[in-house]
């Protein structure tokens, strides 16, 4: 199998950035909304995001963290605040946040049926019924079964079935890059 770099450190880096001036443009702000990163890589690429917007707009914006694979329990925790919020005495660190009336930005790292970001939805309107909800990906592979597309993408990539995409992000996999891996 052949692994071909699609992304490097630095097309992660400005993808990021870029993705948080378009969440804070979008939403004139980041007034009631909230982060929600799915599973694993998901996770990381919100607390990224929630770092740059904080950065940017100059105040905190929460992050929730969002596991499907245990969605039968029906849980989102709040796994992380940005800095200022944790470092403010009395911040709630670890109370639950609900996505009630809140504008959701739920983060994923690979984009591919929809079908992940179908149960994702369904545990986000379970958890309270958000304002709305916007989709950010790293790396959108296409083959959608749903119809869902993403509001914010790293990278659109033409892929074929059997294809793999291959996300390193540096919290975990000591690195940052984004390979496609040919059968
Ligand atoms: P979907 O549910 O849209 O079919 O697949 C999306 C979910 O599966 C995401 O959570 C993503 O992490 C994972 N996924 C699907 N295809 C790929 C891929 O090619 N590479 C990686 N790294 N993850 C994928
Ligand atoms: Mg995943």
């Amino acid at each position: 199998a052949e692994h071909l770099i699609i992304m490097d450190e630095a097309a992660i880096r400005r993808a990021l950035t870029r993705i948080a001036h378009e969440i804070v443009e979008k939403n004139k702000g980041i007034e009631n909304c909230v982060i929600v990163g799915i599973r694993t890589r998901g996770i990381y690429l919100a607390e990224r995001i929630a770092e740059r917007i904080a950065e940017i707009e100059g105040k905190p914006v929460p992050v929730q963290e969002l596991d499907i694979t245990s969605y039968r329990d029906d849980r989102l925790e709040v796994t992380s605040m940005c800095v200022e919020a944790a470092a403010e005495p009395g911040a709630a660190n670890n109370a639950k946040l609900s996505v009630r009336d809140k504008r959701v930005i739920l983060f994923d790292d690979v984009l591919y049926t929809g079908r992940t970001i179908r149960a994702a939805l369904d545990a986000i309107m379970d958890s309270g019924r958000p304002q709305s909800v916007q989709l950010a990906v790293l790396v959108d592979r296409g083959h959608r079964e749903l119809p869902i597309r993403p509001d914010f993408v790293g990278k659109n990539v033409p892929t074929s079935k059997q294809e793999q995409i291959q996300v390193f992000l540096s919290e975990i996999d000591l690195m940052d890059r984004v390979t496609i891996k040919h059968q």
